[in-house]
């Protein structure tokens, strides 16, 4: 393993650490932290460190930048503290502007040189994880997403600035693993973070790079989330959990004892908990596709 301290700010003193395994092609960058309360993201990368240094890659390079954010992370909020900019907004970013596009021009500068990008985020600790990818614009995210044993992949809106649209858009092949945790607690998924990891490794055993039986997984496609929000506000009881399998019209809870139904067939990704529900979403669907 070898690292590099790329320099942030001098003033905040604020600096990444990029550790990289092995050497050659493919070359795979793994980005963590992003969105600083997003800790189990941050604690795979960390799990996936360890894995490498006891086992580093037989063919191709794997480089990790577990925490992406680190004053957000300290913080265990969204934005970087020092501009308050969505760092997952900032790419490919700016050399001489403010903290987040410093960050987001220092991740570009490792990501253009990378085959794939895994770039690990949370969903919330009422979600289920799943992969996110721009599947239905570019084959190439589709293939990539396939691989990861991760049950579920998500259609992206697409939003420009993420580090993982704007690779797609320069082509190279790149992810999100939204995975169940995060929030200002700074809450880990154990069962999640065991999930993404044996989904990176499986990734890399498919890919050459680690050595041993490479599975082909085969999770299924769905469309972009639509949230569930319900005629008016008032208390809302659910009825199911993340991860159940919905038929359109099905009741996902009540709000005030009236059924809220999912609008569409497909999968809940979010269902949030027994809470009082001002017109905000309840619950999180990503439709089946035809
Ligand atoms: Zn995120």
């Amino acid at each position: 393993m070898h690292t590099r301290t790329l320099t942030v700010d001098d003033f905040i003193e604020q600096s990444l650490t990029l550790r990289t395994f092995g050497e050659g092609r493919p070359r795979v960058l793994v980005t963590g932290g992003i969105h600083g309360g997003e800790a189990t993201g941050v604690f795979v990368a960390d799990r996936l460190v360890q894995q490498l240094t006891a086992s580093p890659p037989v063919h191709g390079q794997v480089s990790v930048l577990s925490l992406c954010n680190p004053t957000a992370f300290r913080r265990m909020q969204r934005a970087c503290p020092f501009d308050e900019l969505d760092l997952n907004r900032s790419f490919p970013g700016q050399p001489d502007g403010s903290p987040s596009l410093v960050l987001a021009h220092l991740i570009t500068q490792e990501a253009k040189a990378a085959d794939y990008i895994i770039d690990l985020h949370c969903c919330g600790v009422y979600g289920r994880s799943y992969t996110l990818a721009l599947h239905q614009e570019f084959g190439f995210a589709r293939e990539f997403a396939a691989m990861m044993s991760i049950p579920v992949i998500v259609q992206s809106g697409g939003t420009r600035g993420q580090l993982f649209v704007e690779a797609c858009h320069q082509g190279i092949p790149a992810i999100i693993l939204e995975l169940t945790g995060g929030g200002s607690g700074g809450e880990v998924s154990l069962e999640a973070a065991d999930e993404a990891l044996a989904a990176i490794l499986g990734f890399f055993r498919q890919a050459g790079l680690l050595p041993g039986p490479a599975a082909r997984p085969s999770p299924s496609f769905y469309g972009k989330l639509m949230p569930v929000i319900p005629s008016a506000s008032g208390w809302f009881i659910p009825q199911l959990v993340a991860g159940a399998l919905l038929e359109e019209g099905q009741p996902i809870g009540t709000v005030d004892g009236q059924e809220v139904r999912s609008p569409v067939a497909g999968i809940a990704t979010m269902v949030g908990p027994a809470s009082y529900a001002f017109r905000g979403p309840v619950a999180l669907v990503a439709p089946r596709l035809p």
